[in-house]
């Protein structure tokens, strides 16, 4: 460390001071003191020191900064500025707080700081039974969620065809609209039906929901598909499929889902994930709660809803784990009596057939027709 006892007289600097807002400027000359800035303002003044640790520059001291203006805690309203490229040089050696680094420093320590807050934000939403994961995909922008949800599709329908019969598709798309009619907002929602026995129903991110060939097969009238479909949108409407996916693999997975296009490497089965992972019962209630209000406002009878939800889970009951295509989903599920007093607490309302004849005939023979899935869109 060079002596700093007696400085040179090179090491002087011109400085102009200023000793309140509005006050009238002072010139004199500033030297670095062995602990602080120490200035002079004209004969028969005393000499001012502003020490090194309590020293603040308005803007950061650049490694080519040519002039500094310092204010210190010592003196509140007081500013100094001096002149010298020299100066600011030596000035940043001896009071490294007022450097560019510490400045940007302290602008990560925000940042930190946010973080952390926003952390805390998330453990309290847990904590108090809002999912995170949920506030997560709320904010995630619609072309995104559409992104994850052809992902989704494309893996969890993997090796099946898409039935695409034009009588069956436009049926199914009238059903879809009928029951849309319902939605607080216009969400847009994409029914695809694929050429697979098992007997299943998935919704997955953007509105997209999947049914398969088993799942027509087995029901017996047009309001229990109406049923189970309204059942996956009320899904859509929470964002239930978004949800399950980030707190599956988590929301840098969810994010190279989405920025790549394709699922890579270990999230290649992302929709298989989603598949399996099934719904907690308070999910399933949410949903179910969705589609008695979509079936209302479509005038279609909930009934099917809770009669299909049975007989499946009868089925599944007399066949357990044999059960043929994998009943597995459906014990997910809430128990059918809950379903069944859910349904019968709904009053009464007009209601007619979900689809009419020719419909539900075409609808059940979507599959005449259907698309290679290397053909698929
Ligand atoms: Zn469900």
């Amino acid at each position: 460390m060079p002596s700093d006892a007696a400085p040179e007289k090179g090491s002087q600097s011109y400085c102009r001071f200023v000793a309140s807002r509005g006050s009238p400027p002072l010139d004199g000359t500033a030297f670095l003191g062995p602990a602080g800035v120490e200035f002079d303002l004209g004969s028969g003044q005393p000499r001012h020191i502003w020490s090194y640790g309590r020293l603040r520059s308005e803007e950061p001291i650049r490694t080519n900064a040519i002039d500094v203006l310092l204010t210190s805690k010592d003196a509140p309203g007081a500013s100094l500025f001096v002149q010298g490229a020299r100066f600011a040089a030596d000035l940043r050696a001896r009071a490294p707080q007022l450097s560019a680094r510490a400045a940007w420093l302290r602008e990560k320590r925000f940042w930190f700081v946010l973080l952390a807050v926003l952390a805390a934000l998330v453990v309290a939403a847990y904590m108090s039974g809002i999912s995170p994961a949920k506030s997560i995909a709320q904010v995630l922008p619609d072309g995104w969620r559409q992104r994850l949800g052809n992902v989704s599709r494309e893996s969890m329908t993997e090796g099946h065809k898409e039935c695409i019969d034009p009588a069956g598709v436009a049926a199914l798309k009238r059903l879809t609209e009928r029951l849309a009619k319902g939605l607080p907002a216009k969400v847009p929602f994409d029914v695809h039906v694929y050429d697979w026995p098992l007997m299943n129903a998935f919704a997955v991110p953007g509105g997209q929901i999947i049914l398969t060939k088993g799942l027509l097969d087995k029901s017996q009238t047009p309001d229990e598909t109406a049923g189970v479909l309204a059942h996956e949108m009320g899904h859509g409407i929470e964002l239930h499929p978004e949800a399950a996916i980030i707190r599956g693999v988590g929301l840098g997975a969810t994010l190279e889902i989405i920025l790549g296009g394709t699922p890579g490497g270990g999230l290649a089965n992302v929709g298989l994930m989603l598949a399996q992972l099934g719904y907690s019962r308070r999910s399933e209630r949410e949903a179910d709660t969705h589609a008695l209000e979509l079936l209302k406002a479509a005038n279609i009878s909930p009934k099917g809803l809770g009669e299909f939800f049975s007989r499946v889970t009868k089925l599944e009951a007399e066949h357990g784990d044999k059960a043929p295509g994998g009943f597995r989903w459906f014990r997910t599920h809430p128990p059918p009596a809950e379903r069944a007093r859910l349904v019968s607490a709904q009053q009464d309302y007009p209601a007619t057939p979900a689809l009419d004849a020719s419909d539900w005939e075409a609808l059940k023979s979507i599959c005449r027709t259907t698309r290679a899935p290397e053909d698929a869109t």
